[in-house]
């Protein structure tokens, strides 16, 4: 370019946006603008600023603006007030107005449009780099501001308690979004006293000891869950207050959290109720399970009895029908003894008189006939001396069965004494009776018993008698059928002799 490049010592970083309506000054200007490490966007007028700043106003950092534009000042100072403008894009960008008009009522003008720095032409470069560098340097500084501003704010803003700030003067400054959200019922506006921010219907005076009141009042940080009625409904909030001081101690104001707690409040009492109610029902299970263990133990206990007693019965059952069969062999043996001849396994006498009249009565009573044989073994005696007492004895039990083979069921014998028999056959007319005597006779005398090597024989004397209807004494029958056998003896034995041929 054939310029000659100028050495500063102030050497910056940034973009400046020079508005200068005079190629030649923007020539030069630009120059010494990069060449001090700026970087520099130019335009000639109005329209071409405005088209700059829609482009790069997030990347200028300082405007430098030539106030003589147009013809008209006026339009230097418009664009210098609208650049200025709080709400416009470029309100944070600092602008140092150029002028070669440099009154003082100019220079007044440029600070009330919001100039950073008014500077008459023609300037020192060096002054010059030094405004621009301390404007860039202050924009960077107040950007840095504006941007940990923005993100306090951010947080602030997405902060899920709901927050609010209560000015020294019980005013409320800010909320944040989560408190409107929370709790839609507090009354929420700014500059609203603090008890027509805590109560919808607002009260007519604040509550002492409301958190933020108490912060207020002490300086000191207060909390507290408090009881609230919303629409009727109870609810529980847990209040925050925490207040802020400048450098110099003086309150700033107090930050405020609120959060509802009515939903944990509810849960921690339902739980406590499930707990208390989870110990009853264990209280209730431990009992019950004690109850129904006593309960079995008594059974068991019971059953162990039933057990025992069954156990007893059943011992003393089996004892009893022991005993019972004991008893009943005993008075088996016992009756065989009273009534049986050991010997000849015939009734016995004692038997024999047992029945004897009592059947005899009876036959009298219905008029049948009834026969008595009585029996004597002919020369027995000899039997005994002969060979020895056992032989006789041989004889006897051979006439025992000798004398039941040939009596039927319904006659009753008996051994009526040492070697004599007697027979009592019911309904037995007197032929009858002979022909059974006869019968027995016959057979005692083929009869034979074996002792030792010798077949031993006997015979058999009988006598009998017959009663039919009339009354008779038992004894005179036996006594009538003894006389017949004594004759039968006389007569030479071994015969029957009825009473009647007597
Ligand atoms: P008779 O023909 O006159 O009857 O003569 P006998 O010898 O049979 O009569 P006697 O009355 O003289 O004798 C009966 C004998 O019977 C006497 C006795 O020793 C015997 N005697 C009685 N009872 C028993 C007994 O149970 N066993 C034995 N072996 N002998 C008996
Ligand atoms: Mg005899
Ligand atoms: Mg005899």
């Amino acid at each position: 370019m054939g310029r000659k490049v100028i050495d500063t010592p102030i050497r910056g970083t940034g973009c400046v946006l020079l508005i200068e309506d005079d190629p030649a000054e923007t020539e030069s200007l630009s120059f010494i603008l990069k060449g001090a490490g700026y970087r520099v966007l130019t335009a000639p007028g109005v329209n071409e600023t405005h088209e700059l700043i829609r482009q790069y106003a997030r990347e200028i950092d300082g405007i430098i603006l030539d106030i003589e534009l147009t013809d008209s000042l006026d339009d230097g100072y418009d664009l210098c007030v609208a650049l200025r403008e709080p709400h416009s894009v470029t309100a944070h960008i600092p602008v140092v107005v150029v002028s070669a008009h440099s009154t003082r009522e100019n220079v007044d003008r440029s600070y009330s449009a919001g100039a950073f720095q008014h500077i008459r032409k023609p300037f020192q470069i060096d002054s010059l780099l030094a405004v621009i560098g301390s404007m860039i340097r202050m924009k960077k500084a107040q950007d840095q501001v504006r941007h940990s501003e923005e993100a306090l704010r951010a947080i602030f803003n997405a902060l899920p308690v709901g927050i609010f700030i209560l000015g020294p003067d019980h005013v409320v400054t800010q909320f944040n979004p989560a408190l409107v959200r929370s709790f839609p019922h507090i009354r929420m506006t700014p500059g609203a006293k603090e008890y027509e921010a805590f109560y919808d219907p607002p009260r007519t005076a604040p509550l002492a000891n409301h958190p933020a009141y108490g912060a207020l009042a002490t300086r000191e940080p207060q909390s507290a869950v408090m009881e609230v009625l919303v629409s009727g409904r109870k609810q529980w909030w847990d209040i925050s207050a925490a207040p802020n001081f400048d450098i110099d101690g003086n309150l700033l104001n107090v930050v405020v959290m609120i959060r509802d707690v009515t939903r944990d409040r509810e849960l921690a009492q339902q739980l406590k109720e499930e707990i208390a109610h989870a110990r009853r029902a264990e209280e209730q299970a431990r009992i019950e399970t004690k109850r129904h263990k006593a309960t079995l133990a008594r059974q068991d206990e019971f059953a162990d009895n039933l057990m025992n007693t069954q156990r007893d019965l059943r011992k003393k059952s089996e004892e009893l029908e022991q005993a019972n069969r004991l008893l009943a062999d005993m008075n088996f043996k016992l009756e065989r003894l009273s009534t049986i001849d050991e010997l000849t396994q015939l009734s016995n006498r004692r038997h024999f008189q047992e029945i004897f009249p009592r059947e005899v009565h009876r036959a009298m009573r219905y008029h049948h006939h009834i026969s008595v044989l009585m029996m004597d073994i002919d020369h027995f005696k000899n039997i005994n001396d002969r060979y020895l007492h056992q032989a006789g004895d041989e004889v006897l039990r051979l006439i025992g069965r000798v004398l039941t083979g040939q009596l039927r069921e319904t006659d009753f014998v008996a051994r009526y004494g040492g070697e004599e028999f007697v027979a009592l056959l019911p309904e037995t007319p007197e032929a009858e009776a002979h022909r059974i005597a006869e019968r027995i006779r016959a057979a005692v005398e083929q009869s034979r018993c074996r002792y030792g090597e010798h077949d031993l024989q006997v015979t058999i004397s009988i006598g009998f008698t017959t009663a039919h209807g009339e009354m008779t004494d038992p004894d005179i029958l036996i006594s009538d059928a003894d006389s017949a056998l004594y004759k039968a003896k006389q007569l030479g034995r071994n015969r029957v002799i009825s009473f009647r041929e007597l």
